[in-house]
């Protein structure tokens, strides 16, 4: 992959790595905040549904931050743009789609379908 297309995917990879940061962060810090002053149990059931909805959201944030964590490492170790699964270089629609994928297409729909023989799963 040349340079230039490179610099493009890391462009994308550290917005979106910014804009989850701070959503986890934000839903994360209010799920952990004590909050003493909670004037009545209506605001507390409303509370607590806000929480879980939160931890589902974050938990699947987190699994892409994660992703462009190691698709920023695999720029680092120059093997970003090729499948972890088939060491064939992935589709560039799909890069531009979801640049923190492993796999290419092929591999991608295996794993859906839980015929890839992958630990990262
Ligand atoms: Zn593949």
């Amino acid at each position: 992959m040349d340079a230039k297309k490179l610099a493009y995917y890391r462009q994308k990879l550290l917005e979106k790595q910014m804009s989850l940061a701070s959503m986890v962060q934000r839903t994360e810090g209010y799920s952990r905040e004590k909050e003493p002053d909670i004037q009545d149990v209506a605001d507390m059931a409303v509370e607590s549904y806000t929480k879980e909805f939160n931890f589902g959201k974050s938990s699947g944030d987190r699994h892409v931050l994660q992703l462009i964590r190691e698709a920023l490492e695999r720029m680092e170790n120059k093997t970003y743009g090729t499948c972890v699964h088939c060491e064939n270089p992935i589709q560039p629609k799909r890069l531009d789609a979801v640049p923190w994928t492993q796999h290419c297409l092929g591999c991608q729909a295996l794993l859906e379908k839980g015929l890839l023989d992958n630990n990262e799963g």
